[in-house]
Formats: C-alpha cells, sequence, structure tokens
C-alpha cells in the first residue's frame, strides 16, 4: 500500500503556492483537484506591486499603475470629486503565467482530476476516499480547497460576512476612469438615493486595462448576508449611467463572493489547511495572494523538518503545521483585523468614506504594512490607535461601538 509524505486537495493558488514549495523538500507528494491545475484560474487578481517586487517576481504582472487613486471626500460635505492619491503602485496579475510559474516548480508531483469526498485518519496517515471511488493514503493532507473547505474543522459562526463584487472586463461609449488610472475604491454615491445610501454600502474598483479596454466592479468590502450579484449589477449600471456610461461589449464578467470572517480553524485536527480553507484571506480587505506567496516557504520548510520523524500521526503532523500558519503573532494580528472589520461592518456609507479617507493619510508605510498584514504586531497596534487618535469623533464613537 502506498503511503504518500502529503497529499494536497485542490489547484487553486492556495495549493500551487504552497506544492511550488514542498516540491523542493524531497518528499512523496500528490495533488488531486475537482480541476485541472492546468485549467486556467478565472478570477482577476490583483496585488500590490511591492508584494511581488519583495519576492522577485514582478514580471508576473500584466498590468501595473503608478497613477492609483480613491474617492472618498470628507464624508460630511465634500462627497469626494477631490482624488486621494495613494502615489503606490498597484498591479493585475497575469493569472496563466503565475499559474505557469507554479506549476514548473511543482516538479515531481503528480496531480489527479479527483475530488474528495471523505477524509478519516487511521493509525499514521490519513485516508482519502474520492468520489470516484480512488482511495489514497498520505501521512499529512493539506486541504487548499478553498473557502468552503469541507474538512478543515473550525468554530461555528452564524453571521459569516462576505466580500461580494459584480465586475465587468469590456468597452465603454466613455472611459469610466481616466487614462493609465486604476482606482482603489470610489464611493461617490451620487447616484444613489438617501435610502439606498442608509443600506450596505459598496464602492467601485476600477482600472485602465488600455487598448479602450476598462475593468470595473461594483464591491461590497464585507456584508451579512451578503448583497445579491444582481444587486451590485444593478447598483453598478446605475453608477454608469450616472455618468452618462454605457457599456458596449462585455469581454468576461466577474462574480465575487468569498467570505472575509472565516474563524480560525482548530489547531488540533488530523488535516492541515492552506488558503481560503484557513482562513488566509485578509479580513480588512479580502486580499490573499500575498500572504500565501509569503507563507508558503516557510511552512513547506517546517513540515518537511516534521516528516522525518516517522513517529507523528497525520494529527501530530497537522496541529505542528496549523501552529507554524497561525502563530501567536499572526493570531493577535487577525483578532485585531477581525475587530476592525466587525466595526466597519456596523458603518454607514458617511461613516466608511470619512474612515477610509482617515486611513490613507497614514504615511504609505503604514497603510500599505496595514493592507498587506505585514506590520509586526507591536506596529500594527501602534498604527490601529494611531488612526483612532486621528479620526473624528463620529468614528471613534463607531470603533468604540457607541451609537
Ligand atoms: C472573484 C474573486 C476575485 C478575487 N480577487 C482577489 C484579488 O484580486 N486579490 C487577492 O489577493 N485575492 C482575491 N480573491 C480572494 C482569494 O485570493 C481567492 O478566493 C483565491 O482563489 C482563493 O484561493 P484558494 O486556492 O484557497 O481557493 P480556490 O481558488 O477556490 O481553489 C480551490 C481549489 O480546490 C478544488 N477543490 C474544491 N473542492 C475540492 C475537493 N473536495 N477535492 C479536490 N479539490 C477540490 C477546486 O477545484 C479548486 O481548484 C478573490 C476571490 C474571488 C472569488
Amino acid at each position: 500500500m502506498e503511503v504518500l509524505d502529503i497529499l494536497i486537495l485542490g489547484s487553486g493558488p492556495a495549493a500551487l503556492c504552497l506544492a511550488a514549495e514542498l516540491a523542493k523538500q524531497n518528499l512523496s507528494i500528490k495533488g488531486i483537484s475537482t480541476k485541472s491545475p492546468y485549467e486556467k484560474w478565472e478570477n482577476t487578481y490583483g496585488i500590490w506591486a511591492s508584494e511581488l517586487e519583495e519576492l522577485g517576481l514582478d514580471s508576473l504582472l500584466s498590468h501595473r499603475w503608478s497613477e492609483t487613486v480613491s474617492y472618498f471626500g470628507d464624508g460630511i460635505n465634500d462627497k469626494g470629486n477631490a482624488p486621494t492619491k495613494h502615489y503606490y503602485d498597484y498591479g493585475l496579475i497575469n493569472q496563466e503565467a503565475f499559474q505557469n510559474e507554479l506549476l514548473k516548480k511543482c516538479k515531481g508531483i503528480q496531480w489527479l482530476n479527483e475530488t474528495a469526498k471523505q477524509i478519516t485518519s487511521e493509525n499514521h496517515f490519513s485516508k482519502v476516499i474520492c468520489f470516484s471511488g480512488l482511495t489514497l493514503n498520505a501521512r499529512l493532507v493539506i486541504d487548499a480547497s478553498g473557502h468552503k473547505s469541507a474538512f478543515v474543522q473550525r468554530p461555528y459562526l452564524k453571521e459569516i460576512a462576505q466580500q461580494a463584487a459584480y465586475g465587468i472586463v469590456g468597452k465603454f461609449s466613455t472611459p469610466p476612469v481616466n487614462k493609465d488610472q486604476f482606482v482603489l475604491m470610489d464611493f461617490r454615491s451620487d447616484h444613489l438615493n438617501n435610502e439606498e445610501l442608509l443600506s450596505s454600502p459598496s464602492f467601485l474598483y476600477a482600472m485602465d486595462l488600455g487598448s479602450g479596454t476598462y475593468f470595473v466592479e461594483e464591491t461590497s468590502l464585507a456584508c451579512y448576508p451578503a448583497l445579491s450579484q444582481d444587486h451590485l449589477k444593478k447598483r453598478l449600471l446605475r453608477r454608469l449611467n450616472n455618468k452618462g456610461i454605457k457599456v458596449q461589449e462585455i469581454f468576461h464578467e466577474e462574480n465575487c463572493l468569498f467570505p472575509m470572517n472565516l474563524p480560525l480553524p482548530y489547531k488540533n485536527q488530523s488535516v492541515l489547511g492552506f488558503g481560503g480553507s484557513a482562513s488566509m484571506v485578509h479580513p480588512a480587505s479580502g486580499y490573499m495572494i500575498g500572504s500565501l506567496l509569503r507563507r508558503a516557504p516557510l511552512l513547506a520548510e517546517k513540515l518537511a523538518t516534521f516528516l522525518k520523524d516517522q513517529s507523528y500521526s497525520s494529527a501530530d503532523l497537522a496541529t505542528k503545521g496549523w501552529h507554524v500558519l497561525w502563530p501567536y503573532e499572526l493570531t493577535q494580528r487577525h483578532k485585531l483585523y477581525q475587530y476592525g472589520l466587525q466595526r466597519l461592518m456596523s458603518f454607514d456609507e458617511s461613516r466608511l468614506r470619512s474612515f477610509f479617507s482617515n486611513f490613507f493619510k497614514l504615511s504609505t508605510k503604514e497603510w500599505v504594512g496595514f493592507l498587506t498584514n505585514t506590520l509586526p504586531l507591536p506596529k500594527l497596534i501602534f498604527v490601529m490607535s494611531k488612526m483612532f487618535i486621528n479620526s473624528p469623533l463620529k468614528i471613534k464613537l463607531g470603533m468604540l461601538n457607541i451609537k
């Protein structure tokens, strides 16, 4: 009977980022995935350019913008027609190049087109039963099957807030954003009536892709229950209509929905997660690709060391892996982000605009560090305290949950 060192579930960015690092470790590894790893990823992945630069991977960007702006106003009188300039490069990842680069690094890993149905833990290994009837055994199963993982155990949370967005890549009668511009958040809302303003806020995320093509996406940062695709589509079209912009051609529609506040998984379990299944999405922004790339090398290295000890069971290995993935420092930072998100979700549109306007007054190093989750815990506490002290009273009260 073959017992692999590692079996990976999934072939999305999380599975491939970790597999690419594990492949360097001289282990016996297989991957199973519902979708072939060679099938093109559908999501549009954006990232701050510096996150790839620091890893020497910035050649994987298909687009890069230096003119990066948002529109917030002051949330009181000014409705935000003056842009907040970010002076920081943002990029879109070339999915195909990224996927191929990772697959090239997955040397020696065999991928099977299978879907895991059940995982059981025997004495020293785990058994994965697939829907086809195929059974595979491995000392450690790594579940990178995404946010809806059926195998990673975590505390129950009734109200899972979701980031939802509806986007169009296409041609428009008039450019929806300036030439060479990237808009992180356009909170201008003069197309909405008062009632709509009081309901869950959403903003426009948009960019010039060149050759007369633009990507525009109406985005709800986090909301329970999630805003529907239909609702976001209507909001997007009204936003465009209000500026006299008509959609002329659609090349791609993006339907985005994923959880923002999934509780951290239990550390004592027999399966290890990575990516969406491991609650690795940044709870304040929804970004994850940078974290996957930064956190995969250490995890792979540590797992290879743990696997050398033949006495470890699947549960021992997975538990040790969870401690590497979510050490004290990152767990505490996650709690702070979760608290912040919880408060933001209670904000109406005007408070939200005021909050973000104030947030981007932090130094670039501070807000980038916050959004990429790269600030050490004491620094994160400092930055969050600074933000609080500098906030207008209504934001302070909101952060303290005082109505
Ligand atoms: C539309 C959209 C846009 C996003 N944009 C960004 C962005 O711009 N920047 C960013 O950083 N993040 C973004 N995210 C958030 C996050 O990075 C993505 O959700 C990311 O795809 C999650 O990666 P993952 O590998 O964990 O899961 P997924 O990409 O969902 O991959 C899961 C894989 O597991 C397989 N699978 C599922 N179940 C099983 C099973 N039982 N057995 C075997 N295989 C299985 C699937 O076929 C798939 O291959 C976006 C998310 C969405 C939905």
